[in-house]
């Protein structure tokens, strides 16, 4: 059995988390930790009635207590990077769903899960469908190398671009090589920020916060008379479940943190 820790618990994405490991056979909910709804029972938060597991407000204490096999995190932007050093040094696992992180703070988990042999997972994105359309996008970009990303999310996302964005840009850049982007050299913005923000000087991004999205995004690649657009659309929470559980799963035999769920599904991590 694997012994899963949810942080964020209380949260949007810790609730389905902390359902879906409460439903799966071979793993345990070894405890909740976040900063809202302490003592809390977290089977009445999901609606699915008294667990016995409660609530705790200190990530601290309860690593210096239990010692989770793995530890799921989704909470905010400015606790996720301070979090996952306490579980590297703690020799907990760590399977990281909140974005946010910048290139040096993943660089600085990924050396240090090296150094202590500890293993886990960075996954901007959960959702298969998701990881699908960077994969194809960045196929796509080889022959069609003008590319723009639009992503949209739910008006109480606290970060952008989102992490799905700069993964794709991150994805696509390596496949495009020195092709550049075509258009104008010297566009005028007569609003600063109209043609979003250059992922490395290159591809832009463009984000979109509004109520009544949850996680959308789309490639659109423009080519001579010709556009192709790869979008994926979250439809609910329940999309992420499967990519979790494999990363859960997974996680327990890698060496070191991988940045991606795409390096566990296309590649031998
Ligand atoms: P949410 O509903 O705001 O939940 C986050 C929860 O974590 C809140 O209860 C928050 O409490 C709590 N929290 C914040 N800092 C904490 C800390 N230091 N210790 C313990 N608990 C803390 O947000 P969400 O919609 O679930 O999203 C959470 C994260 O997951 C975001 O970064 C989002 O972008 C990401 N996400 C990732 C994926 C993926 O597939 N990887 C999918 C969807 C969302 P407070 O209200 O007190 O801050």
């Amino acid at each position: 059995m694997i012994k899963v820790l949810v942080t964020g618990a209380y949260g949007r994405m810790g609730r389905e988390a902390a359902k879906t490991v409460l439903g799966a056979a071979d793993m345990v909910l070894a405890g909740v930790v976040d900063s809202q709804g302490a003592g809390l029972d977290i089977g009445q938060v999901i609606g699915c009635g008294s667990t016995g597991i409660i609530i705790e407000n200190d990530l601290d204490e309860f690593l210096k207590r239990v010692h989770p096999d793995v530890a799921v995190e989704f909470t905010a932007p400015q606790a996720v990077f301070r979090d996952t050093l306490k579980y590297l040094e703690h020799g907990v696992r760590p399977v990281i769903g909140t974005t946010g992180l910048d290139a040096g703070q993943i660089n600085e988990i990924i050396d240090l899960s090296e150094k202590n042999g500890v293993g886990g997972l960075i996954a901007p994105n959960f959702a298969i469908g998701a990881i699908l359309m960077m994969r194809f996008a960045a196929e796509a970009v080889r022959f069609l190398p003008n590319v723009e990303i639009i992503e949209m999310h739910h008006d109480q996302k606290i970060d952008s671009p989102s992490g799905t964005a700069i993964k794709t840009a991150e994805i696509i850049s390596e496949q495009m090589g020195d092709d550049n982007q075509h258009g104008l050299n010297a566009e005028i913005e007569t609003l600063p920020g109209a043609r979003g923000v250059k992922y490395d000087g290159g591809i832009r991004i463009h984000s979109v916060r509004l109520p009544g999205l949850v996680a959308h995004q789309e490639v659109i690649l423009g080519g001579l008379g010709q556009t192709l657009t790869i979008r994926h659309d979250t439809i609910n929470r329940e999309s992420f479940m499967p990519g979790l559980l494999l990363a859960i799963r997974r996680s327990i035999n890698l060496e070191r943190v991988v940045y991606g769920l795409e390096k566990l599904l296309f590649e031998s991590a």
